[in-house]
């Protein structure tokens, strides 16, 4: 475990430039079609792998990096290059930090480079815990996992929505009720292998941003996985359940486990709203500096220097939220006053102000596609939805610092 730090090791800088040029070089300039095309980018994805980028080796290597600032430092720099683009390399790492937050060692070996493929044969992964009726609220979730103690497989029902990579991926991660007494507790995760009958891709949504990641539904019809795809094991799961049942019967409130089980990986999230926001700045600032009017660069304005100002205090505070809640993390710190919400919320809702704030100093040319703030704004309002709305953050963060269970 590293102490907590401000300054990059050089191998750090090394690996942030890196991955700089590959977003400078190779994302960016695909950004524009591929948000028109509102299809994966397979061949940026390809490309990727082909350079190390997206594998199962270079994300292990960043998550594990002691400081903590790897994850953050990759994703700030791929979602500067393009968020939807972004999303499309890094929503396989959603369903393996499934796998490996839940899953044997086995499980892990098995799964995971089947997520990512091969430089020569790409695979993507998907994370299928939302459905039409369990959002924000996971505790409705009406997927159910039934075993079939005879065939040892369970039997998968229901419908998943918001899927990212749904219906296109390789390997499928479901959560799924298995004893709907016990609330979130009560849920667990599944693999759902390549080629598994039963499960089909629904509607593909058309979005608003991210336009280049795929998003669908996810058709679950009598699907049967082998009770080895039960992450963490049948053995495990028992005790689990025995124990939460006990609590139950002790009158002991069951908490909305998932709340908490994403406040780790959320900074990860915050990350990528940093980048689209310091992308969106830079955008801006050059622009100010260049554009004339009234005889004079625009940025002699106080009211566009002061607004390019705030914008770099507040994506740089956002930044110092994502990297202590990563530092938490890794250094196994408690998130007592939800630090990884604090961090997802305040970076969420910056990006979302910076990138409005780019397109005002724009003027008409940030309203058209011409420029890229315009998709840069329409990509950050995902930014206060996914992985828990800033609402549910707010929630999560009252909760923790006031211990009272505010609705
Ligand atoms: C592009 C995209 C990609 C996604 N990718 C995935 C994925 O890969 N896997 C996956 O499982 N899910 C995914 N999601 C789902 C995403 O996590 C959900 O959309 C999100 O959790 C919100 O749920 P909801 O859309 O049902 O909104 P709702 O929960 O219906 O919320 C609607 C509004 O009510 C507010 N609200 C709800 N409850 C409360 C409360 N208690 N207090 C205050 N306000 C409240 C919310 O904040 C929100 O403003 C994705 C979604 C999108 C749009």
């Amino acid at each position: 475990m590293g102490d907590f730090t401000l300054e990059l090791s050089d191998d750090q800088k090394d690996v942030r430039d890196w991955i700089h040029g590959f977003a400078a070089d190779v994302i960016r300039p695909a950004a524009a079609e591929w948000d028109e095309r509102e299809e994966t980018p397979w061949p940026v994805i390809q490309e990727a792998a082909k350079v190390g980028l997206y594998s199962m080796d270079f994300y292990a290597q960043a998550f594990f990096d002691p400081s903590g600032l790897g994850i953050p430092v990759a994703m700030e720099e791929l979602f500067w290059g393009d968020a939807g683009i972004g999303l499309s390399i890094v929503g396989t790492t959603l369903a393996a930090v499934g796998v490996l937050a839940n899953g044997t060692e086995e499980q892990i070996g098995t799964w995971v480079p089947q997520m990512f493929g091969t430089p020569d044969d790409v695979k993507v992964a998907a994370f299928c815990s939302s459905e039409p009726d369990a959002g924000s609220d996971v505790g409705a979730m009406r997927t159910r996992a039934v075993y079939d103690e005879a065939k040892d497989e369970w039997v998968l029902n229901g419908t998943k929505t918001w899927a990212t990579n749904g219906g296109i991926a390789n390997v499928h991660v479901v959560v799924a009720v298995v004893d709907p007494e016990l609330g979130t507790r009560g849920q667990a995760s599944f693999i759902v292998p390549p080629n598994t009958p039963g499960l089909s891709q629904g509607q593909k949504f058309k979005k608003h941003g991210i336009r280049a990641s795929h998003t669908a539904e996810v058709v679950l019809d009598g699907v049967r996985v082998p009770g080895s795809c039960l992450l963490g094991g049948k053995e495990k799961l028992d005790e689990r359940l025995a124990r939460a049942r006990e609590r139950q019967r002790g009158g002991e409130r069951v908490k909305n486990a998932a709340m908490a089980t994403f406040e780790a990986s959320r900074p990860a999230v915050g990350a990528q709203a940093v980048g689209i926001a310091r992308a969106a700045y830079e955008v801006a600032l050059d622009y100010a500096k260049t554009r004339v009017q009234f005889g004079r660069p625009i940025i002699d304005n106080q009211g566009v220097a002061f607004t390019l100002a705030d914008m770099r205090t507040r994506i740089d505070a956002a930044r110092l939220l994502v990297w202590r809640a990563s530092w938490m993390a890794t250094a196994g710190k408690p998130f007592t006053a939800a630090e990884g919400s604090m961090s997802k919320l305040y970076a969420g809702e910056t990006a979302k102000w910076v990138t409005a704030s780019a397109m005002q100093i724009l003027g008409g040319n940030g309203f058209t596609r011409e420029y890229p703030v315009e998709r840069m704004h329409r990509d950050a309002a995902i930014y206060t939805i996914f992985e828990g709305t800033s609402e549910i953050q707010r929630l999560v963060i009252a909760r923790t610092i006031s211990g009272v269970p505010i609705r």
